[in-house]
């Protein structure tokens, strides 16, 4: 079969790589651009609506963020609101409602006090909510079964009206439609494109993909997950990198137990957002309470074990990853984290493992009311860095300055998608010399 050549080629079909063929699809004078997607429709994995919270996680209510964090975090968050703006897509795919982070007990009640002086200048809005307050606004994490209130203090920091909610998996797809509709421009996606093999030809690299199809480009932008570290890795980059697939799962209700989105507090050791729980977009608002965190050796879920042996590539096993794994388990509190995680996957014990910790949130729940979300979660890419021999707590990229750039995208990726895109679109048009409307971009995402 004759190879066919693009000026970029993106491989996977996510909210990252989607976002990155829109943007060099509308912002950038490139020519041709095809994105390269393994399973027969964009956003089935981590990107689906189904495979994440569907939040836009701006740092105001992420208490395992810090300031500097939020901050940056603020910025890409920001984009994807004026993106979908841009489009007309409020109450389509992002929906506006309340929002908070709680601390329950007085340690993270203090806590939340302290976090609200320290972030009230970078989210003005934010507003603190005592127990009579939330009584009103929020009555089911301060009331019991027997509308007794809870004997703990507990305080609320959060807005009322804020756009917090998208369907990821419906904005990947837009992105993609928005993209072709730049007329003047080659702007392929091929589905079933699995790309198994990747390697450098003089200033070019040729992708093969496992239906035999070739691909040639200027450059290549991976943005396949877990993968994207297989891939590197086979080509001799990001050999300092593993990857630990942490696995997350929901419990769905069929009621509205929240009104709006509600954070627990933290603990900053751990990469991921406290259990909570979010007016699910695709539930009809209903509440929909986790995610769970548990490391499994697979890249994909709902895919059987077909991604076992890729799991095993990227972990990278070797004496600096087993200390780095070691000294995770070391830490009591993750030891208990990631035990408590996996009692959340054992049939029976699962649901009621589950319902004890989450109805510290909200205390009415019972065992009745909740169900294990069959088809819900996805796969988180965590990043082991064995240089530094830590477990990294967000995402990374790996750009080898070679023409080819390959990304990790954990939480918060889907809320990132627009800022990396924009990284990674000036690296793609100063390497081909080609021209990035940065400033045309910058008036529609972010000024
Ligand atoms: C439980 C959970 C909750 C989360 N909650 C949030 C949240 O509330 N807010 C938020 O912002 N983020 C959240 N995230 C993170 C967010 O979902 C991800 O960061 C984001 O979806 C990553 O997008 P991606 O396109 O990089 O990867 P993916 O969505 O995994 O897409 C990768 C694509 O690459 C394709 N692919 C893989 N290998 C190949 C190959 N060899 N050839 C071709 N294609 C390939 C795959 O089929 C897939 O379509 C959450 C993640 C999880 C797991």
């Amino acid at each position: 079969m004759a190879e066919k050549h693009y000026d970029v080629v993106i491989v996977g079909g996510g909210i990252s790589g989607s976002a990155l063929f829109y943007t060099l699809a509308k912002y950038s004078n490139i020519k041709s651009i095809a994105l390269l997607e393994k399973y027969d429709d964009l956003a089935t994995l981590s990107s689906n609506g189904r495979g994440n919270s569907q939040t836009i996680h701006i740092g105001d209510i992420e208490t395992n963020y810090t300031l500097a964090k939020a901050t940056q975090v603020k910025r890409t968050a920001n984009m994807v609101k004026r993106y979908c703006l841009q489009y007309g897509y409020e109450n389509k795919l992002m929906f506006a409602h309340q929002k908070m982070a709680v601390g329950i007990g007085d340690a993270e009640v203090e806590y939340m006090k302290k976090r609200y002086e320290e972030f009230k200048e970078l989210f003005p809005y934010l507003e603190v909510y005592d127990k009579e307050k939330l009584k009103e606004i929020e009555p089911n994490i301060v009331f019991d079964e027997n509308g007794k209130e809870r004997a703990e203090d507990i305080v609320g920091v959060g807005v009322l009206d804020q756009y917090s909610t998208v369907d990821y998996g419906a904005m990947t797809k837009t992105l993609a439609q928005n993209a072709q509709k730049e007329k003047k421009k080659q702007l392929d996606i091929f589905f079933n494109s699995q790309v198994v093999n990747i390697k450098q030809l003089g200033s070019e690299h040729v992708l093969m993909t496992k239906n035999g199809d070739v691909f040639t480009a200027d450059f290549v932008v991976v943005d396949a997950g877990g993968h994207s570290l297989y891939l590197a890795h086979s080509m001799g980059h990001g050999k300092n990198f593993g990857c630990l697939p942490i696995a997350g799962s929901y419990y769905t209700t069929k009621g509205h137990f929240l009104k709006g989105k509600v954070y627990m507090v933290q603990n900053p050791k751990l990469p991921f957002a406290a259990l909570h729980g979010d007016p699910d977009v695709l539930l009809d608002m209903a509440t929909r309470f986790g995610p769970t965190a548990l490391a499994l050796p697979l890249l994909e879920r709902f895919h059987g074990l077909s991604t076992v042996p890729d799991f095993f590539r990227t972990l990278n096993l070797d004496g600096k990853i087993i200390r780095i794994l070691f000294n995770l388990f070391k830490d009591r509190d993750i030891r208990n984290y990631i035990l408590r995680n996996f009692v959340y996957e054992i049939p029976f014990l699962n649901k009621r493992a589950f319902l004890k910790d989450i109805k510290r949130l909200v205390p009415s729940l019972k065992l009745e009311d909740i169900t294990y979300a069959k088809g819900f979660g996805g796969v988180r890419p965590q990043v082991l860095n064995k240089t530094e021999l830590k477990l990294m707590l967000g995402e990374a990229s790996i750009n080898p300055g070679t023409g080819i750039i390959f990304n990790m995208t954990p939480s918060p990726g889907a809320t990132s998608c627009l800022g990396n895109a924009e990284r990674d679109a000036k690296l793609v048009c100063e390497h081909l010399k080609a021209d990035f409307n940065h400033k045309s971009f910058l008036a529609d995402l972010v000024n």
